[in-house]
């Protein structure tokens, strides 16, 4: 009776419920997809300025939908977090990732990137066995801890729960952590003193007009001395034309990320392409 009573406060919102449907729809969507093989990874090079060449990749999942098509990350993933099916995705993920890059060090030799980069959200750090998978994972694709870099969030981190100790714990297996979204959260700075940090990934709205004078290039500075000053790697997000990464290799900026270098693809080109190095 409590609970009819309390009910009757609730006013109806049809765009709610409509939110509501539509998540639980893709959440059991999501069951069948995984289950059907309807994600595939993709990944975007991480360049070295000003000559371009891949250091690095990151790795971004993709849901090719039966009916829907293409479904972006920024509406699944929220899903996912939600019911929990990250737990099992992410996994899958993971290990996808790792068996790619240990394909590419055969295939490619030197070419080959040196490390490959895979996202990690809150409800998985917070995973009480999400350690000893990361562990797993290196242990059964014979990838050295040091090629994986994890990145998280200041979300994903502050979230409470246990994530802290996590990140702490994946680190001392010798996995890089990498903060992801940097400088869009309320505490960025206050984060490096709490967990083990080894890359910092400037937030593209930073990259954002940063060839047109102003505010833009005084932040991305600091944050660049930030990160130099911590002995830090940065990398510049959302890097989309060669005058943005003139000015980030002005300022200092070593690698970076974004269209103008690549976009995510299932198979990156590793070879140098000098088209897209940055004039000195
Ligand atoms: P993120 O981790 O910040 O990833 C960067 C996003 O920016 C990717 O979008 C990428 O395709 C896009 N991007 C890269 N360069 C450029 C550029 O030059 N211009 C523009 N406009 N965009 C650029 P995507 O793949 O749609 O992923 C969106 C978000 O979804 C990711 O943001 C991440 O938060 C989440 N996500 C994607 N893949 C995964 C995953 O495997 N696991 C988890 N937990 N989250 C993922
Ligand atoms: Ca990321
Ligand atoms: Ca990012
Ligand atoms: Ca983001």
């Amino acid at each position: 009776a409590k609970e009819g009573g309390s009910r009757q406060h609730r006013r109806y919102c049809p765009e709610l419920d409509d939110r509501a449907g539509e998540a639980a729809r893709l959440g059991v969507e999501m069951r069948m997809g995984l289950d059907t093989g309807q994600f595939r990874m993709v990944y975007q090079p991480i360049v070295a300025l000003p000559e371009g060449r891949t250091l690095y990749v990151e790795s971004l999942v993709r849901w090719q939908h039966p009916e829907r098509g293409f479904v972006s990350p920024a509406d699944f993933i929220p899903v996912a977090e939600q019911n929990g099916l990250i737990v099992e995705l992410g996994e899958w993920i993971l290990r996808t990732a790792c068996a790619q890059f240990m394909r590419w060090r055969e295939e490619h030799g030197a070419n080959a990137p040196e490390r490959i980069s895979v996202n990690v959200s809150a409800r998985q750090l917070n995973e009480p066995g999400f350690v000893t998978v990361v562990a797993d994972v290196l242990e059964r694709t014979g990838m050295p801890a040091s090629s994986l870099i994890v990145e998280v969030t200041e979300t994903a981190v502050f979230g409470g729960g246990t994530a802290v100790q996590a990140v702490k714990d994946i680190h001392a297996l010798g996995v890089r952590i990498a903060l992801d979204d940097f400088g869009t959260g309320h505490s960025s700075l206050g984060l490096l003193q709490t967990i083990p940090v080894d890359v910092l990934k400037v937030d593209k709205s930073f990259v954002d007009n940063l060839t047109m004078a102003g505010r833009h290039a005084v932040i991305a500075t600091a944050l660049i001395q930030v990160s130099n000053g911590l002995g830090l790697t940065a990398v510049a997000e959302g890097v989309e034309t060669a005058e943005q990464a003139a000015e980030l290799h002005r300022l200092g900026y070593q690698l970076a990320q974004g269209y103008h270098f690549g976009r995510p693809v299932a198979e990156p080109d590793f070879t140098l392409t000098e088209d897209q190095a940055v004039p000195v």
